[in-house]
């Protein structure tokens, strides 16, 4: 199957991303929101991006120009997926709304398109339910920056085609990625091993075994991490991975069990970056 046009519903933080790298690699792409605001403020992004592509060498101007001729935005789903070889959604990461949007999907999109889901952490398998085409429904797990973060995690639910799983790592490539193909399981392969360790960091925190700033040096000089752990779940928010370590715990058992200290941080409304306060502080952000 080859893939002409892509839809990408959600124009948030990773839909704006995902439209990004999908026009740079050649597809006619349609980004869709509900809301205006959402895609006027990923129009603004994307050609920013570009923007600062030409400034730093990485994207060629006529490149940058192509890519903006090929993308597109709208409100309504319908106008986004009518021609659509693939659609990737990007809605907010609730199952009774993705698994509502996949039933619509199914009646809106032509018969051949494949219906790809960027949860990071959701059952494809639920979603794929909804629709008449389990065989075309797959996960495409894209990572924040998407233009900078090269894994793609394909996701093969229980019946996702062969078929599928190739045309979606065929589009990946060409949107720049390099794909990892993982069986549908709980976080997957990546939020799956952050969550580990990040809880485990929590834990040698709370023992005082060594300060935070000492824990975050240590992965970083000695296992040669970007980030640390308590630099990252300050980015990512100490609410957003404590409901995934609730999760993994809930479904795959005693080994995920929440560090008591970043429960009482969420508590304390120590959430990361975003509430001025984590396992850190950033003054400047309150
Ligand atoms: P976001 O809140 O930034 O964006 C979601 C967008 O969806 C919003 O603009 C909203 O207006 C729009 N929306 C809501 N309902 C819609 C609907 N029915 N149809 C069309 N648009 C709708 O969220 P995000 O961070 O971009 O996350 C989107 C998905 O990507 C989630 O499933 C999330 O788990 C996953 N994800 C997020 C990250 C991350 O770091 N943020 C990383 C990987 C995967």
């Amino acid at each position: 199957m080859t893939v002409h046009t892509v839809a990408v519903l959600g124009a948030g933080l990773m839909g704006r991303g995902i439209a990004y790298v999908s026009a740079l690699g050649g597809y006619r792409t349609l980004l869709q929101d509900t809301s205006n605001g959402a895609l006027d403020k990923a129009g603004d992004e994307i050609s920013a991006l570009l923007e600062k592509g030409i400034a730093t060498g990485k994207v060629k101007g006529e490149d940058a120009a192509a890519a903006h001729k090929r993308l597109s935005s709208c409100k309504g789903v319908e106008d986004a997926v009518r021609e659509a070889d693939l659609v990737i959604e990007a809605v907010p990461e609730d199952i009774a709304v993705k698994v509502e949007l996949f039933a619509a999907l199914d009646q809106l999109a032509p018969k051949h398109a494949i219906l790809a889901s960027n949860t990071s952490s959701l059952s494809i398998t639920e979603m794929a339910a909804a629709t008449t085409r389990p065989k075309q429904v797959v996960g495409m797990h894209f990572f924040n920056p998407v233009h900078r973060m090269r894994l793609l995690e394909i996701v093969r639910a229980l019946e996702t085609g062969e078929e599928t799983l190739a045309a979606a790592a065929m589009a990946g490539e060409r949107m720049g990625k390099e794909c990892v193909v993982v069986r549908e399981s709980p976080g997957f392969v990546t939020s799956r091993i952050n969550a580990m360790i990040g809880n485990e960091a929590f834990y040698m925190l709370q023992e005082g075994i060594a300060s935070a700033a000492d824990i975050d040096r240590a992965l970083k000089l000695g296992l040669n991490h970007p980030m640390g752990p308590f630099e990252l779940v300050d980015l990512v928010g100490l609410d957003t991975r404590l409901a995934i370590l609730k999760f993994l715990h809930r479904t795959l058992g005693e080994k995920f069990r929440p560090c008591p200290l970043i429960e009482q941080y969420v508590a304390a409304g120590r959430l990361g970056r975003k509430s001025g306060r984590g396992v850190f502080d950033y003054p400047a952000a309150t």
